[in-house]
Order: structure tokens, then C-alpha cells, then sequence
């Protein structure tokens, strides 16, 4: 099959690689997203993490890219292509339902890539340094300091800029020291007598400055109601420190507030109890400020002033929750795939824990195999070692058996050939016997058979002489 690789998908033209995208059948095409979300999640260790800068960067790189051509890729390809540059899976996701022009608009900065906002960027064509930019900010749901987003926003550790609606996390903004003491702008408009500085947020993309009491207020009116105990737990930490450093008194009163609340709820009081407590400070300090400002008006302008600032209240009030309401349908939207996103990476690391325990009896099947094999070894060479000396008693076994089969063959033959010996001296005898009788009846009647026994005589008496030599020597070399 015609492979194709993630770094193909980085860097190989698009209409090229659309033609063998068509080519493939839709489980390889799931395949190769399943190893891309698997780059993504980089539980495979660095060197997954490096493929991904990697492929990144590939991406990044590229200048062939527009989106005309983008809009003539396979639907997959684009998929990949989004995944690589904005790093989200869930553009990997199967049930994803985004239209091939919005995917498009996301790899162009021109959609925010947050699947719970998706809302055209910049947003409202905002000017702002941070928008005009166009690095895929987007002011409607993502941090003006970080770029991040969550699904925290109906709390206190997302805080909104009052001039420009733009979103910082509260814990950003504290590390960028841009939660501090000061004179917010709407003050400073109203031209207010000279109280003590209160905690006010400067917006990075605007400049501008912002109260925090009354942004906590509206918070804590708005949301609290749906809280759990570690939910309020979570937002009177944030509280605590954001009046951590404050001089007015309303905020010093919230810090104090917030720190005892902990207290009691660690001590067991009860979630409803402590924030009604809460919610009758937000009213005092309410009250205080209004005080505040009718007084100031008395040496301004009384009446229109007074009315100005309700309506801007109200105004910001009515603002906060209309983005309440829209945050919580985007929150909700964006949990369910978060959820799915979580449950797959909870089953990937459950594979891991089974993949690791299963390498770990591996090991030490692997240990115990070795102690085997080298127990083995040393049983086999203690044998070759015995076979070795049982071959060399054999040998030497060998030798003597041999030694002693040559000496029974000698004596065998000796004792035949003087068996032999005594068998012919007895036939020689009875011959001789013979011819001795014949010689004594024979004599008296022929002297030439005489002299013919007399010869034969001789050679009798030579044989049997020389056949005694014979056995002297066969029976000289036994012992
Ligand atoms: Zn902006
Ligand atoms: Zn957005
Ligand atoms: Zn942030
Ligand atoms: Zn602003």
C-alpha cells in the first residue's frame, strides 16, 4: 500500500498528497489519525514530543499554503494539517462537525480554535495590539497574557476588562503584577475625591483599568449558587489573594473575609452559610460605595453623575451575564468533548500501567531463564568434565586389557606348540619303536634294507633334533 507518514501530511504539496489521501480506504485514514493523536497526547516520551515541534515546525514553515489550496485538500489531510499547527486532538475526533471553510479559517487565523467558541477573530475587529497580531488570539474566550483557554470563566480566576471586554486569567495576571493597587478608569472619568487606592486590574490589550471589587461581586451574585464546597473553596483562594496587598478598607474587609471563610468551611460550616456572610459583605461594601459616591456628587454634579454611574453598573452587570449565560453553553459544549478527550487518555495510561507490569514479568521470566541456562552450564561442564575422566580411565582400562589379551595369546600358543612337540615326539618314538622291531626281524635277511633303515634313522634323529630348537626358541621369550 502507498504509505503515507505524518511528515508527508507537513510537507508534501496538497494536491499531490489529496490524490493518495483518495486512494486510501477510511480505516487507514482513522489509522493515521490515531498516530497523530497518540504525537499529541506525548505520553510516548520525548522523543514523541520532538516529532511533534518537528512536524510543527515543518508546518509553520511553509509558504506554499493558501486557502484555496487548503480548500482543494482531502477533508482528513485538512484535519491532520489543523491538528499539526494549533496541537488541539479534538480537531482528530471523529464526531467533530466543522465545515471544511471553517477548518480552513482556523489554519488561517481567522477562527478561533477553540471548538467551544469557534467564533470569527479578530473578534468584533478589534484593533488592539494583541488581536491585530493575528496569532489565532481570540478575545472572546482565551487569556490576553497566556492565550490559553478553559472552562473556568464563570469564576474568579478569569477577571474581564470593563473598557474592552477582554479576558485575562486572574493568576496571569497577578504573576504580571497587573492585579494592583490604584484608581480604576471609571473613577478616575468621575473625577472622585482622593480615597484610598483600591485593587484595580490593568487590561494588556487596552491599557485600561478596572475595579476588582465589584467584578468579585457580580462574580459571587452570579455563579456562587451552583457551587459545591471546593468550588467556593477554590474561589475565596483566589479572593484572598487577589486583596491580599489592598489599603481601602471594602478590600481589606473581602481578604479578611475570604481567609476566615476558609477557616470555617475547613471547620466543617456549612457551604450555604458561609456565603450568605459573604453576599452581606458584598451588600455592606455596596452600600459604602454608593455612600461614597453620593458624597462625591455633592461636591460635583449630584444628581446626573449618580445616575451615570448606576447605569454603567447596570450596564456591566447586565453585560457580565448575558456572557454568563453564553459561557455556560460553551462550557457545557466544550466538557462533553473534553470528557471524551479525558476518558481516552485515562484508557491510554490504564494500556500503559498493563504494558509496563507485563514488561516487568518479562524481565524477570527473562532472570530466572538466565539463572537456569547458567546453572545448566555449569552441571554440563562438570559432566564433560567426569566424561573426561571416565574416557581416560578407559583408555588406560583399554591398555591393560590389551596388554593382558597378548600375553594369554602368547601362552596359548606357546602351550599349543609344546602339545604339538609332545605329539610328534611321541609319534617319532612309536616310528622309531617300529622301525626297530622291523630292523631286528628284517636284518638277518637284507643288508641293502639295512643300510636304507639306517638312513632313514639319520633323518629322524635330525628332525627331532631340530624341532627341539624350534620349541627352545617359541618358549624363550614367556617369562
Ligand atoms: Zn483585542
Ligand atoms: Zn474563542
Ligand atoms: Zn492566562
Ligand atoms: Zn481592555
Amino acid at each position: 500500500m502507498d504509505r503515507i507518514h505524518l511528515r508527508d501530511i507537513a510537507q508534501a504539496p496538497i494536491e499531490a498528497l489529496a490524490s493518495r489521501f483518495h486512494a486510501q480506504p477510511d480505516e487507514y485514514l482513522e489509522e493515521l489519525k490515531a498516530e497523530l493523536r497518540e504525537v499529541l497526547t506525548g505520553m510516548g516520551g520525548p522523543r514523541q514530543r520532538e516529532e511533534f515541534v518537528l512536524l510543527q515546525k515543518l508546518v509553520q514553515a511553509r509558504g506554499d499554503l493558501s486557502p484555496a489550496s487548503l480548500m482543494r485538500s482531502h477533508r482528513t489531510q485538512l484535519e491532520l494539517l489543523v491538528a499539526i499547527k494549533t496541537g488541539i486532538q479534538a480537531f482528530l475526533h471523529p464526531d467533530i462537525c466543522v465545515t471544511q471553510s471553517a477548518l480552513v479559517e482556523v489554519f488561517f487565523h481567522t477562527r478561533c480554535r477553540n471548538m467551544a467558541c469557534h467564533v470569527q477573530i479578530p473578534v468584533d475587529d478589534c484593533s488592539c495590539e494583541v488581536c491585530s497580531a493575528k496569532t489565532g488570539f481570540c478575545s472572546s474566550c482565551m487569556c490576553l497574557l497566556c492565550g490559553k483557554f478553559d472552562f473556568d470563566v464563570n469564576t474568579c480566576r478569569w477577571v474581564g476588562c470593563d473598557s474592552c471586554s477582554h479576558w485575562t486569567h486572574t493568576d496571569c495576571a497577578m504573576r504580571a503584577r497587573q492585579i494592583t493597587t490604584g484608581t480604576s478608569s471609571k473613577k478616575k472619568k468621575g473625577g472622585g475625591a482622593a480615597a484610598a487606592p483600591e485593587m484595580i486590574f490593568r487590561c494588556r490589550a487596552c491599557g485600561g483599568t478596572s475595579e476588582l471589587l465589584g467584578w468579585a461581586r457580580d462574580v459571587f451574585r452570579a455563579c456562587s449558587s451552583d457551587w459545591d464546597i471546593n468550588e467556593l473553596v477554590r474561589e475565596l483562594d483566589s479572593l484572598r489573594r487577589i486583596f491580599h496587598g489592598s489599603e481601602d478598607q471594602n478590600g481589606k474587609k473581602l481578604h479578611e473575609k475570604a481567609h476566615e471563610s476558609l477557616e470555617r468551611l475547613r471547620s466543617g460550616t456549612d457551604v450555604s452559610v458561609v456565603l450568605k456572610e459573604i453576599h452581606r459583605l458584598f451588600q455592606e461594601t455596596e452600600v459604602e460605595e454608593a455612600d461614597d459616591s453620593s458624597e462625591d456628587k455633592k461636591v460635583v454634579e449630584p444628581q446626573e453623575a449618580c445616575s451615570r454611574i448606576a447605569e454603567v453598573v447596570k450596564e456591566a452587570v447586565s453585560k457580565m451575564e448575558s456572557v454568563a449565560a453564553e459561557k455556560v453553553v460553551d462550557v457545557k459544549r466544550a466538557r462533553l468533548s473534553l470528557e471524551s478527550c479525558d476518558r481516552e487518555v485515562e484508557d491510554k495510561r490504564r494500556e500503559l500501567t498493563e504494558l509496563q507490569i507485563e514488561r516487568q514479568r518479562k524481565r524477570q521470566q527473562i532472570e530466572e531463564l538466565e539463572t537456569i541456562i547458567r546453572l545448566k552450564q555449569a552441571e554440563a561442564e562438570m559432566f564433560q568434565q567426569r566424561a573426561d575422566e571416565a574416557r581416560r580411565d578407559a583408555d588406560d582400562l583399554q591398555r591393560i586389557a590389551l596388554a593382558k589379551s597378548e600375553k594369554v595369546e602368547e601362552e596359548y600358543a606357546s602351550r599349543y606348540l609344546k602339545l604339538r612337540l609332545n605329539e610328534a615326539e611321541a609319534e617319532r618314538r612309536y616310528l622309531f619303536e617300529k622301525i626297530k622291531l622291523q630292523e631286528m626281524s628284517r636284518t638277518q635277511n637284507d643288508p641293502a634294507q639295512m643300510v636304507t633303515m639306517c638312513k632313514i634313522q639319520y633323518l629322524l634323529n635330525r628332525s627331532s633334533s631340530k624341532r627341539d630348537a624350534t620349541a627352545m626358541e617359541t618358549s624363550a621369550p614367556t617369562p
